[in-house]
């Protein structure tokens, strides 16, 4: 058996995708050299925490997020941030996430999606954990609101960073790490590979956001973790580098600042 050298750190891993198909996704990412699985809890305003925290209960090496997505910020109600914070105590909750700011699909009004990531990063300050963003035509606000808020003492990941070299310089400054989704492998993403570039190894996790963005040579398919050693590939290539390097680098990064294992 070679050695696991892949962590997914961003998948959403629920029964409404897959059906009974998740246990076998499951399967094949471990058969893939995954080491471990990050199931981001934030759909349907709270209730995703609830189910990726009872799939990281089930099954040993899955780790679960907690928070509610900037596109369901005008539904999170008092009683559900209280939930969030609840849940992100959790023994196998190693993040607030994924919060953020989502101008592009502009689902909550932009005010009230402020207001509930402010919220969120004050939960992660209170349960000294890293958050889990997601900011989409949105950096210039997300850097403001983070400057005012703080930045939680346990860090923080940018999760499906697509930006180019000086978004990431901003986040970098900031203390946080960078995670590169399979979009890298799309011929038009200039800019992101550009960056992939210059990002310091240190700072650079992977991930698939299955089931989306599923990476070429799947493209247009519907993602699973399996296939985040394509995106480990096309960095590698990126970089002058080897897939395994990638893959062990960044998951190293994975389970420092997730914790994982401490
Ligand atoms: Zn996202
Ligand atoms: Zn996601």
């Amino acid at each position: 058996m070679p050695l696991p050298m892949f962590i997914d750190s961003h998948c959403h891993l629920e029964r409404h995708t897959f059906a009974d198909e998740l246990d076998g996704v499951i399967e094949r990412a471990f058969a893939a050299e995954l080491s471990h699985m990050v199931a981001v809890g934030a759909s349907r305003v709270a209730e995703g925490a609830t189910e990726a925290i009872a799939l990281a209960e089930r099954v040993a090496n899955i780790y679960a997020t907690a928070g509610i997505h900037p596109h369901d910020a005008g539904k999170a109600t008092d009683a559900d941030l209280s939930a969030i914070a609840v849940a992100a105590r959790g023994a196998k909750v190693v993040s607030v996430g994924e919060i953020g700011l989502d101008y592009h699909y502009d689902f909550a009004p932009k005010d009230v999606q402020r207001n509930v990531f402010v919220r969120q990063i004050a939960i992660a300050h209170d349960v000294d954990k890293p958050i889990m963003l997601h900011v989409r035509e949105a950096h210039e606000d997300a850097w403001q609101v983070l400057d005012d808020a703080g930045m939680p003492r346990a860090g923080g990941i940018v999760h499906c960073f697509t930006a180019g070299p000086r978004e990431a310089e901003e986040y970098l400054k900031r203390g946080m790490h960078l995670s590169i989704p399979g979009v890298v492998t799309f011929p038009k993403s200039v800019e992101l590979q550009e960056a992939v570039k210059m990002i310091p190894l240190e700072r650079m996790l992977i991930e698939t956001d299955t089931p989306y963005l599923a990476p070429v040579p799947f493209r247009g398919k519907r993602n699973e973790p399996a296939y985040v050693v394509h995106t480990a590939a096309k960095i590698a290539e990126l970089r002058g580098s080897t897939q395994a390097a990638i893959g062990e680098a960044t998951r190293r990064n994975a389970l420092a600042i997730f914790r994982i294992g401490a």
